[in-house]
């Protein structure tokens, strides 16, 4: 756990929550936010039972906002990095039960409707299958 940390500070009971799911691996509170009880800043820095863990719960929990809240459909929402949108320093997966017209919405860049050449994809492919994932 770290001291700096207000999920961290939530899991030693320091700050409130609403919680909806809990083991010994994994939490989730509030709307959903599923949090590992490991502290970890990204995803890649969990052990990969813990990520799967926490994946797993998401997956539970997308269905429970269907089935008791009714919603018609539910985001996974992942911000791994700063870049990339991460508000709290330590690795959640946000579940976001959507609902008609609840205001939520993506914004790509127009270059995202023009990929790049097939030449470009493979050697992107390549350096990736390289990195053996
Ligand atoms: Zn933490």
């Amino acid at each position: 756990m770290s001291d700096q940390c207000i999920f961290c500070e939530i899991l030693r009971g320091n700050s409130p929550a609403s919680f909806t799911y809990e083991d010994d691996t994994v939490v989730a509170f509030g709307h959903m936010l599923v949090v590992p009880r490991d502290h970890a800043v990204l995803m890649a820095d969990l052990n990969e039972t813990v990520a799967m863990r926490t994946f797993r719960v998401a997956r539970k929990l997308a269905s429970v906002a269907r089935s008791t809240l009714g919603a018609g459909g539910v985001n996974l929402f992942v911000a791994d990095g700063e870049i990339a949108f991460q508000d709290v320093p330590h690795f959640h997966v946000h579940v976001i039960p959507r609902y008609p017209n609840d205001g939520f919405g993506l914004t790509f860049p127009e270059r995202y409707s023009q990929p790049p050449g097939r030449a470009e994809l493979e050697t992107i492919a390549a350096a990736i299958r390289a990195a053996n994932p």
